[in-house]
């Protein structure tokens, strides 16, 4: 996931429609009856056990992060993860078509279902290094934070029920999801959300990376794989023709000089271009991949329209420049359109996980994300992603790094909200 802490409230306008249907799909969760709920037999043993084998959290931590799970290719960390919930006795273990690996936990009601997911893939390519390295309380690898801790710790929560036998109200289904990252495109949640539990699901957690905060506002994207193509030929001997390269870079030029808001958050990145097949010739054509987000779907919605026309014009431009008979067109092929969302700050969701983090002496922020619980928050599903504990630096970087210093609290949070979650 990518997060951006909040200070204070946030200000992004509410889409009334989906208001309603956040406050109206909501169960009446209690956050007043969280400090009772912590302090019941059962859930205080489970938070004990939470606490206590934090060792071996953090040792799972680093066994899924050794494994690469690089978009598309999660099946091998999801094969760890489905013995995991075997060994932590979730029942009807299984993986769904799109690779989701799920494991269930009965309630003593069959509402409300709680969701608890935590994405297997990185941003990394198959070929990176993804040993870890332990320096104290330090671990040091691609992919530790982000999501290896929101994996250990579903792991965890699962084992501390367990263990301590605790009671929920509603089930739990646990899930390690694929498609988070790149251009997975959320394809995990959109087949849990579409197939595998269809209209069965009545809240949802995610644990994405480190930290304690609260992200209900999920910033929506859109990317785009934008080719430019022309006749191409010899650089010196076809010179004149017009190049899908020079395009390309006049359409970059055009994206990099929009002007976006602050608020709410808007922005554009140019993140890989490519093509050309030798340095003396004319490319026959030349591509660039954009993303382009925001955390309100009318704001994306215009800032797509306008990269749109900057790609027109720099067609426009370059074939003008030339003035001859050959000319540049261009393609543009969606690659990913995750729906911006959010849930209220007033939902009960949202005050039961503060409630939650109070209960156990932490703070937990706000924050704006772009992660898993977008797609529930576009269906008006409560949803919020948290953070799963410890901290973690310098995220989808092979340079990342995960500081364990009281980790166990996140843990804990994770725990205590699944629980409190599937109560009516
Ligand atoms: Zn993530």
């Amino acid at each position: 996931m990518n997060r951006r802490r909040v200070s204070g409230r946030t200000t992004v306008a509410l889409c009334l429609g989906l208001e309603l249907a956040v406050a109206g799909g909501a169960q009446a969760q209690r956050p007043d009856d969280v400090p009772a709920l912590a302090r019941m037999a059962d859930v205080k043993a489970a938070l004990a056990a939470a606490r206590t084998s934090e060792p071996r959290t953090l040792d799972d931590q680093i066994r899924f992060c050794e494994t690469p799970a690089s978009p598309f290719k999660e099946a091998a960390r999801a094969e760890l993860l489905r013995r995991a919930f075997v060994t932590v006795g979730l029942s009807n273990v299984r993986v769904d078509k799109a690779g989701n690996v799920l494991g269930e936990r009965p309630g003593t009601q069959a509402r409300p279902h709680v969701v608890l997911a935590a994405h297997l893939d990185t941003v990394f390519p198959a070929e990176t290094d993804v040993r870890v390295r332990r320096e104290g309380v330090v671990l040091r690898g691609a992919g530790i934070g982000d999501n290896c801790r929101g994996l250990a710790v579903l792991v965890a929560v699962a084992r501390a029920m367990t263990e301590a036998r605790v009671t929920t109200g509603g089930p739990v289904t646990f899930v390690a999801n694929v498609g988070e990252e790149g251009l997975g495109d959320l394809r995990g949640v959109k087949a849990l959300f579409s197939d595998t539990l269809k209209g069965r699901v009545d809240r949802f957690l995610s644990l994405d990376n480190a930290g304690l905060t609260i992200s209900t506002i999920g910033v929506g994207s859109l990317r785009y794989r934008v080719t430019f193509r022309g006749p191409g030929g010899h650089s010196f001997a076809e010179f004149g023709r017009p190049n899908p390269a020079a395009a390309l870079g006049r359409a970059a030029a055009h994206i990099a000089d929009l002007r976006v808001t602050a608020s709410p958050r808007t922005t554009f990145n140019v993140g890989r271009i490519g093509g050309g097949t030798s340095v003396n010739a004319i490319p026959a054509n030349a591509w660039m991949e954009l993303d382009l987000r925001s955390s309100e779907a009318a704001a994306l919605t215009a800032l797509d329209r306008r990269v749109q026309q900057a790609i027109d014009l720099a067609v426009q431009e370059e074939n003008r420049r030339w003035g001859r008979a050959y000319s540049i067109s261009v393609q543009r092929e969606r690659v990913g359109n995750r729906p911006a969302g959010f849930t209220s700050a007033s939902a009960p969701i949202v005050r039961t996980a503060q409630a939650v983090a109070r209960a156990l002496g932490l703070t937990a922020g706000p924050s704006e994300s772009s992660s898993d619980a977008n797609l529930p928050m576009s269906l008006g599903i409560p949803a919020i992603a948290i953070g799963a504990g410890g901290r973690a630096y310098e995220s989808h970087t092979e340079q990342e790094w995960f500081d364990g210093t009281n980790a166990w609290q996140g843990t804990q949070n994770a725990l205590l909200l699944a629980i409190a979650l599937t109560r009516d």
